[in-house]
């Protein structure tokens, strides 16, 4: 059987299927067997609940460290805790069966904390909520994958990936990732490459049609899914994969070259990270700096918030790896399709138009202030730490967060704690209000990073994860291309510099409109760094304002797309 998705990261994957289907947590048809009965369930649940949990807690300890596992050891005792357990215990008595009983007490002590003043407090909500899924999903049978312990070959199957199973995967272990939603630009697309994972996104239907353990061949590349295939096809595909890691190991020749164009024209070629590990990888790949780091992964996958000493150790790590390069970090970015449950953003009917990034973190200046003062004191060592704020639409907004920078200052200079004086401050350009207001921008700030990813969703008015408007989202649509050349034009004015840190630095057929439009630096996934260099050095200047001109004067996406795309080709047959 073949299934046709989107290509999102490349590469050929062949194992096994492990399907992360929904849990099924209605208990309505569990019959009542007796207070003794129903207590005995209860008790058994708990033990199997404190046992795995201390299992996952010392996992944890040993990967990642003891605050990240004092999360879980928490959740233990939270359970434990002799007044919740007698209020399930008496819920039995008044009838109810052990899974009503722990659903019952965990929503009240979930409203409760949820109610509170203190965040601290507030944030306990998550926890609670945690443990009512999971004790429910012990008590029916019906558990979750655990991402952590997959066997190695695993084709990984989910309705969505969300960015936050991604952060718990194991990336040798995953041979590839399938989905039945997603774009080439959604999250989990992003998180895939940035894994080397390759992952097929949007196959209608997919985990109804797969069964579990089914052998599977995922070509990235090409949005191809093959189930149950006989010998001969693995045999090939099992060569296609060879050829591909070749391929991707002969770029290495570009590892320690100096980004320029054939004429010797200097670019800045940096990467795009999501933890800190990864800035290790960038490393490795040969990048100049670091573009972006999303710093809500940090945020994510846990039930509190990472206190001011976390951050700044996180930050710092990341500039002390980059050895006195840039690093570009980003401030906290959540909303849109990023939740952080524990920060309660509430449900929205558009959330990538709603209540996000730089607009959640203004009206929330205590954790914004947080983030801003872990920024400056990490940046003390080396220096070589950059600010950079999403999704602006306004001068207003990079004002009010240069207030709280200043002030953030004032209050480390008085408590008498280091921190770097003069950092710069840039926007990310991913809306059209920026666009349009970009010369007025470029007074405020140091520096530019144009956001493709989102900047094609608002330009396209177009879900950049919904797969049935896919075909609108595209870089190549002339009005994306114009609003990155007047972004650029409007940077070169101001004199200052002007990155790109969307999915478009990395396409291809965008690379000579990129140089020739005047772009200072890419930023890239790791995985994409050494492809990109060689690329850029393929172009002669004159050449790629040749190309430029007439993509320029195309007047569909279509058009410019099909144009470029043969244009890369013929250079890549040179
Ligand atoms: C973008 O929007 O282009 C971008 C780089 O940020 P993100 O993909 O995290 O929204
Ligand atoms: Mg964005």
């Amino acid at each position: 059987m073949i299934l046709h998705g989107i290509g999102a990261s490349a590469g050929i994957g062949i194992g096994h299927a492990v399907c992360l289907r929904e849990q099924n947590l209605d208990y309505t048809g569990v019959v009542f067997s007796g207070k003794e009965e129903e207590k005995k369930r209860l008790q058994t649940a708990v033990d199997t609940f404190c046992f795995r949990t201390q299992a996952m807690a010392d996992d944890l300890q040993q990967r990642i460290g003891e605050k990240e596992s004092e999360i879980l050891t928490g959740q233990i005792m939270m359970l434990n805790d002799p007044f919740m357990i007698s209020q399930m215990q008496e819920a039995i008595d008044g009838g109810s069966v052990a899974e009503a009983a722990v659903d019952h007490v965990c929503t009240l002590y979930a409203d409760m904390f949820a109610g509170m003043e203190d965040e601290l407090m507030r944030q306990r909500s998550a926890d609670v909520q945690d443990i009512r899924t999971r004790m429910l999903g012990i008590l029916l049978g019906e558990e979750a994958v655990d991402l952590s312990t997959l066997p190695a070959g695993s084709v990984l199957i989910a309705h969505d990936l969300t960015p936050s199973m991604t952060v718990g995967l194991k990336r040798e272990k995953i041979a590839a990732i399938l989905t039945e939603t997603g774009g080439k630009t959604s999250h989990s697309a992003i998180l895939a490459r940035a894994l080397e994972v390759p992952a097929v996104l949007s196959i209608p239907d997919v985990l109804s049609a797969i069964a579990d353990g089914a052998v599977v061949i995922a070509d990235g590349s090409a949005g191809e899914i093959i189930v149950d295939p006989d010998f001969c096809t693995i045999n090939a595909y099992e060569e296609k994969r060879k050829a591909f890691l070749e391929e991707r190991a002969q770029l290495s020749l570009y590892r320690d070259r100096k980004t320029a164009d054939a004429d010797g024209n200097p670019y800045a070629l940096y990467a795009n990270i999501g933890t800190p590990a990864e800035a290790e990888a960038a490393q490795a790949a040969g990048a100049e700096g670091i573009g972006l780091f999303r710093t809500e992964f940090l945020f994510m996958d846990r039930s509190t918030m990472p206190s001011e000493e976390e951050q700044t150790a996180a930050y710092l790590e990341v500039s002390e790896q980059m050895a006195g390069k840039e690093v570009i970090i980003r401030t906290l970015d959540i909303g849109g399709d990023k939740a952080v449950p524990y920060l309660q953003m509430g449900a929205e009917d558009n959330p990538f138009l709603g209540y996000r990034a730089i607009r959640y973190c203004l009206d929330h200046s205590e954790i914004f202030q947080i983030q801003l003062r872990a920024l400056l004191r990490a940046g003390a060592k080396y220096r070589n730490i950059k600010i950079m704020l999403p999704l602006i639409t306004s001068v207003e907004e990079v004002r009010a967060a240069k207030a709280l920078l200043a002030a953030c200052k004032k209050q480390l200079a008085d408590e008498g704690i280091a921190f770097d004086d003069g950092m710069q401050v840039g926007v990310m350009i991913e809306t059209p209000a920026a666009v349009m207001i970009a010369d007025w921008l470029a007074r405020e700030v140091d520096f530019f990073s144009i956001g493709t990813n989102d900047l094609t969703q608002y330009v396209m008015a177009v879900d950049r994860g919904n797969a049935r408007v896919e075909k609108l989202y595209t870089a190549f649509h002339p009005a994306v291309l114009r609003s990155i050349r007047s972004v650029i034009q409007a940077a070169k004015r101001a004199g200052i510099p002007v990155g790109m840190c969307g999915e478009a630095a990395a396409d291809p057929g965008l690379i000579p409109l990129l140089l020739s439009f005047g772009l200072d630096e890419f930023s890239v996934s790791a995985s994409s760094v050494l492809q990109t260099r060689k690329l850029i050095a393929g172009w002669h200047a004159a050449d790629a304002a040749a190309v430029t001109e007439k993509a320029m004067n195309l007047s569909t996406a279509e058009e410019t797309e099909r144009y470029l795309q043969a244009v890369h080709q013929k250079e890549e047959q040179h």
